[in-house]
């Protein structure tokens, strides 16, 4: 009995160590950003993209709209957007000054008793780091794969995905560790000309597996 109850206590501790860095990390997903959740995605999501604000270049919405392209291959096409005036839209999107070393930021918002989301991307690359900004002044490209890897980021939790540890992935959290400016260059690196971010998604094994987790495709009813 005895040996029993210990092996018991034995689990829980067992159990509670690996339950202990889920905690943290969802603790620090929640902090950043809460209220996940997928969207309705049983048709178009009306969707708005600013094209003005802070820092914006003409070109910005490009880069939002290839954003939200590679989360719709992602899924084979089961996500889908249509753009509409800003107050209709369950997704939005705004280009913002924002402080510190702060990319982007996404909110949870409800339209009409639909869940939405506010995402909020940084244009402006001074203020992210003395290297960055260098780069980004003497590189287009390089400030483009910032602000294209910045919005599909934000529309990823947009769409219900939380961080993970896992460099390779585009919802990597910069709280763990990992050479950020490799993290851009790598991306950086395909690319001959800006048309060529509509070619590179941004999204490994794992974005492409936990997207298709939350919207998969409807099923087949089987046959009577
Ligand atoms: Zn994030």
């Amino acid at each position: 009995m005895t040996s029993r109850l210990s092996s018991v206590r034995r689990w829980i501790a067992v159990g509670f160590v690996a339950v202990l860095p889920l905690v943290v990390l969802l603790v620090h997903a929640q902090m950043e950003t809460p209220l996940l959740r997928p969207l309705d995605a049983d048709r178009p999501i009306p969707t708005f993209i600013s094209q003005e604000g802070p820092g914006n270049r003409p070109g910005d919405r490009d880069l939002a709209e290839h954003a939200l392209e590679a989360w719709a291959k992602a899924t084979g096409g089961i996500l889908t957007f249509r753009f509409v005036e800003e107050k209709d839209a369950l997704l939005r999107l705004r280009w913002v000054s924002a402080p510190g070393s702060l990319y982007g930021e996404m909110r949870p918002i409800m339209v009409e008793g639909r869940k939405g989301a506010e995402v909020f991307v940084r244009p402006e690359i001074a203020g992210l780091g003395k290297e960055l900004d260098a780069r980004a002044r003497a590189d287009s490209l390089f400030r483009d794969t910032i602000v294209y890897l910045t919005c599909l980021h934000e529309f990823g939790h947009a769409l219900g995905l939380d961080h993970t540890a896992n460099y390779e992935d585009i919802m990597f959290s910069f709280g763990y560790e990992g050479d950020i400016m490799n993290y851009f260059q790598r991306y950086r690196r395909q690319l001959q000309k800006r048309e060529d971010i509509a070619l590179h998604l941004g999204l490994s094994e794992l974005d492409l597996k936990r997207i298709r987790q939350l919207y998969p495709p409807p099923r087949i009813p089987a046959r009577q």
